[in-house]
């Protein structure tokens, strides 16, 4: 299979997603998840605690969506290098080309989707 069309719009989208994220939070260094950032979070606010709070759960419930498709397309990238790309993660077959089309980071044939 040719990959190089889909290795582009893996690449592409996961410059997109971490713009997307680092718009939401930061990753942290440590274990390498995304967590949200509040802006104003300084002693000078703390009267602003539950806005803040608010703030950061809307963040980390847009973080989560993100964080998950951006291992799919970091996986996916990594199976490309591997040689390993479109294969089914469950029976172990080629994927159809039409779902890596509708989705360059499926991890599964169409038989195998959740
Ligand atoms: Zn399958």
């Amino acid at each position: 299979m040719n990959t190089e069309n889909f290795k582009k719009k893996l690449e592409e989208e996961k410059k997109v997603l971490l713009e997307e994220l680092g718009t939401l939070g930061k990753k942290n260094p440590e274990d390498g998840e995304w967590e949200a950032t509040v802006e104003g979070s300084t002693e000078a606010d703390r009267n602003d605690l539950g806005d803040r709070f608010e703030d950061f759960e809307e963040k980390s419930s847009m973080i989560n969506p993100l964080e998950k498709r951006l291992t799919d397309v970091t996986d996916a990238l990594k199976k490309i290098q591997d040689g390993t790309y479109g294969i089914c993660e469950t029976s172990g077959e080629p994927i159809e080309e039409e779902r890596l089309e509708a989705n360059p980071a499926a991890r599964t044939c169409i038989k195998h989707m959740e």
